[in-house]
């Protein structure tokens, strides 16, 4: 189904329809298969005859969300996975032995920096954290033993691009491979397997859900990446995705293209919105033309996100003032849903991260950050208005 837009792909790519004729996706809930004969079943284990064996690495669901996901952010192969962070984890213990070293974005997710720096370290693999946007710094970060480049753009929360095609580049000259985390933007928005990236890794939870239902995640990349280092560490170690949540997860991308779409509408009006009011000191979204790297977004992106970020003058008081006024919004850090959800960065996603480099990196007390939803936008306008408009009074 390769020749299709990926509106299509993501309704119809990937399924293989049963004899019972059905219009809509079945659910396999099943943890192992059946055999005609034990010749079958030799030649099914002995991988000379394709087919299914157990649902730790064989889920007819689960193949069918893989299917769908490759062929969406045009990549050959994908591995489900049972989250994001086993998608990454997944990713690394594929790639990576005692001895390598790997290069990633400082603003990365939090719980991605805890794997890197508390368990993957325990092992003997070494992480250096580069600046997402200095190409200089990731270019002096690289070492003889570097087998990966790793990043999230635009990054949360404060949006900043990394620049996919450079850091290609980079990676190339240096024999290692990029990594993209595309949670954010999902392959709607950008795909980073054309722009350079050797895989790209997401956390399912969020937009492909979109509806805050289930955990899950998904490695893509070309066959030789995937197959062996990623699928065989899968299917040993066993972080599998569910029947259930892969249905689940179907049902999210029939939808995304039209989700992302109606997110970011959303949110390129709530920047506008929030730059012109008085209570507001900057807004960070890539959308805007004020946006330090408008140009680059552009070009990666064709859409500004869903997610945008804003400063409230004075300090956090003003921030939790604006946030627990809000009657509507959701006071979550979960993001990518199609409920509006409300956080304050610095006491909850990047509360682990020393005062000092939080500041450093420009996560201050007065930041708050919105993942926009799809209810009204002026009912989210007059959400956060309640508190904005008492900073002015
Ligand atoms: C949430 C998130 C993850 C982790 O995904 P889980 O599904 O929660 O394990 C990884 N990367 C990014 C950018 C995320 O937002």
């Amino acid at each position: 189904m390769n020749e299709f837009d990926i509106e299509t792909l993501a309704v119809r790519a990937g399924y293989d329809q049963t004899p019972e004729q059905e219009n809509s996706e079945t659910i396999f809930p099943t943890s192992s298969f059946r055999y005609e004969s034990a010749a079958q079943a030799a030649a099914r284990f002995g991988g000379d005859e394709p087919g299914n064996i157990y649902s730790r690495f064989t889920n007819p669901t689960v193949r069918t969300f893989e299917k769908r996901l490759a062929l969406m952010e045009g990549g050959e192969s994908c591995v489900g996975t049972a989250s994001g962070m086993s998608a990454i984890l997944s990713t690394f213990m594929g790639h990576c032995k005692a001895g390598d070293h790997i290069v990633s974005s400082q603003s990365i997710f939090g719980t991605t920096k805890v794997l890197f720096t508390k368990y993957l370290a325990k092992f003997g693999v070494d992480v250096s954290f580069v600046s997402q946007t200095d190409i200089s710094e990731w270019q002096a970060a690289i070492q003889e033993n570097t087998v990966a480049l790793f990043l999230e753009t635009p990054s949360n929360p404060l949006t900043d691009i990394a620049d996919m095609q450079a850091l290609s580049q980079l990676a190339k000259a240096n024999d290692c491979l990029l990594i993209v985390d595309n949670c954010f933007c999902t392959p709607v928005l950008q795909r980073p397997l054309e722009q350079g990236a050797d895989i790209v890794i997401h956390s399912a939870t969020k937009f492909i859900d979109g509806q805050g239902r289930g955990i899950g995640g998904a490695v893509v990349g070309s066959a030789e990446l995937i197959e062996e280092p990623v699928r065989g560490f899968m299917r040993t170690a066993g972080p599998t995705m569910s029947a259930f949540n892969a249905w689940i997860f179907l049902k999210g991308l029939e939808t995304l293209p039209v989700r992302m779409k109606a997110h970011c509408e959303n949110a390129m009006q709530l920047a506008l919105w929030l730059t012109e009011h008085p209570a507001v000191e900057k807004v960070f979204y890539p959308g805007l033309k004020s946006h330090p790297q408008y140009e680059l977004a552009q070009k990666q992106q064709s859409a500004g996100g869903g997610l945008v970020t804003f400063t409230v003058k004075g300090g956090k008081d003003n921030a939790w003032l604006v946030i627990d006024s809000t009657q509507m919004l959701s006071i979550t850090a979960n993001l990518g849903d199609v409920k509006t959800s409300i956080t304050h960065p610095a006491t909850t996603t990047h509360s682990r991260v020393e005062p000092e480099a939080r500041l450093k990196a420009g996560i201050t007390d007065n930041l708050v950050r919105v993942s926009v939803g799809l209810e009204s936008i002026e009912d989210i306008k007059a959400d956060l208005a309640r508190g904005l408009d008492q900073l002015i009074a």
